[in-house]
């Protein structure tokens, strides 16, 4: 039984791979030359891709950033005739203007692969019925998994978000043996299969989760796993480098390989812009080298993590990537300290007694800034009533100070009292501008 889906190009040693990404780079650089915006860039700079002679001449090519990409909408990067692209796709707009990223007909075979080699990576075989639960349309995890399903030979259910009687009704129906959804999503969906009493381990043929598309902690995927008895396994990626099929987590859970003959990856400090030292967590940058109507340089995900030292178990000589702690952008200010939404997500699911959901609100009151934390109690807690809880309240309120160094307001509601979105999860409210208008 083969244990790779690619095993050439998964397992290759790394100065091979140097030498790949090398050729694949100037070839990028090529192509990129040909778009409106890197053609001017490059020319102001008076680089060519000859100049390129090592990867360490990376350095020596600008950065693009999502305001760029904003900038130059729709087509400024566009570095394919029009009437050779096929699909488009937009980012979802999280933290702004959405963007949008064409493909030709090789680029959505490169990405097809990716992703058939990612959930091959996490256990997913051809013969596996595949239940894809998120949004399809503009966002890329709903055709960019249909696609990579597909190529793997899954039975890929197109099922879409929401609607959870429905998902587990194709789940039981169908013999579903693999889900990709998002975290914040799974947690609810469960709620529907105790509603339904419906076993997860004895009614339905459930093996895998695929979990991604947003911020979780490993205290998240551990509550994912116990709630389903299955693994969990963390898949990231953002449409300006496709979608799905960056980087994913191989069977040993330990970090996501980033798939180096895809993409060179870069961690910088979001300051400096210089490379953080191995370890180290930063910015992760970006350039995409199997792609050809819109190739991409130095992007800056905005995106902080760091490149996880040491080899994997399982092979493959692709660096690994850990967890997301966060977004540069996600980051607040309050009474002078940083914060992540992580952090607090972190303290929280240490609390068995609390649900999934929270929110933090930021609020102006009495001309002081501060921080509320809305936290749903677990419906498997609560009894009905508040006031028991007052001793827990206190101790989230202690340990998450600790953490951020700030107090910040916890307020305890019951289970299901916040608002759901239908895609990624809204962690942070900050209400600070708007007061006074
Ligand atoms: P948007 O930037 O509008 O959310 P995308 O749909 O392209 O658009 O989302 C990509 C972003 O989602 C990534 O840059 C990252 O911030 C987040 N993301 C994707 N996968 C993960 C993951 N596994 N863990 C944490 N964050 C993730
Ligand atoms: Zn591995």
């Amino acid at each position: 039984m083969p244990i790779y889906w690619q095993q050439e190009l998964e397992t290759m040693p790394r100065s091979g791979l140097a030498t790949f990404q090398l050729e694949r780079l100037r070839e990028t650089l090529r192509r990129a030359a040909g778009s409106p915006f890197y053609g001017a860039v490059l020319a102001r700079r008076g680089i060519s891709p000859e100049d390129i002679r090592s990867l360490s001449d990376l350095d020596k090519l600008p950065m693009t950033t999502k305001e760029d990409l904003r900038e130059h909408f729709p087509y400024g990067l566009l570095s394919a005739p029009l009437d050779t692209v096929i699909r488009l796709h937009c980012s979802s707009g999280t933290t702004g203007n959405p963007t949008v990223i064409f493909h030709n007909r090789h680029d959505l075979d490169s990405w097809a692969n990716l992703v058939a080699r990612s959930l091959f990576a996490a256990g997913a075989r051809p013969g596996d019925v595949f239940q894809n639960i998120c949004g399809y349309g503009l966002f890329t995890g709903g055709l960019g998994f249909q696609y990579g399903a597909e190529r793997l030979g899954a039975l890929t259910i197109p099922a879409g978000a929401g609607n959870s009687r429905r998902q587990i009704q194709l789940m039981t129906n169908f013999g579903t043996t693999v889900i990709h959804a998002i975290p914040s999503y799974l947690a609810r969906l469960h709620e529907t299969f105790r509603e339904l009493k419906v076993d997860i381990s004895r009614d339905t043929r459930l093996r895998i989760l695929v979990i991604g598309a947003e911020p979780h902690t490993e205290g998240q995927r551990r509550r994912i796993q116990d709630l389903y008895g299955v693994k969990a396994f963390n898949s990231y990626g953002l449409s300006e480098m496709n979608g799905p099929g960056v980087a994913f987590e191989c069977e040993c859970q330990n970090g996501l390989h980033l798939w180096e003959d895809a993409y060179i990856a870069e961690i910088v400090d979001p300051e400096t812009l210089q490379p953080v030292p191995e370890g180290v967590v930063g910015e992760l940058v970006m350039t995409t080298l199997d792609r050809q109507a819109m190739p991409i340089i130095r992007y800056r995900t905005r995106d902080l993590t760091r490149f996880v030292p040491g080899d994997c178990p399982c092979g493959r000589s692709h660096r690994r990537i850990d967890r997301i702690t966060g977004r540069t952008d996600d980051m607040f200010i309050i009474k002078g300290c940083n914060v992540f939404p992580m952090q607090v997500e972190k303290i929280l699911m240490g609390f068995p007694e609390i649900g999934n959901d929270y929110l933090i609100v930021l609020e102006t009151v009495k001309g002081v800034d501060e921080m509320l934390i809305k936290v749903e109690i677990s419906p498997h807690f609560f009894t009905g009533e508040m006031e028991p809880l007052e001793n827990l309240r206190r101790r989230i309120q202690e340990e998450i100070r600790d953490e951020v160094l700030v107090t910040p307001e916890v307020r305890l509601v019951e289970p299901g009292a916040l608002p759901k979105s239908e895609g990624k999860a809204v962690r942070v409210q900050d209400l600070r501008h708007r007061q006074g208008e």
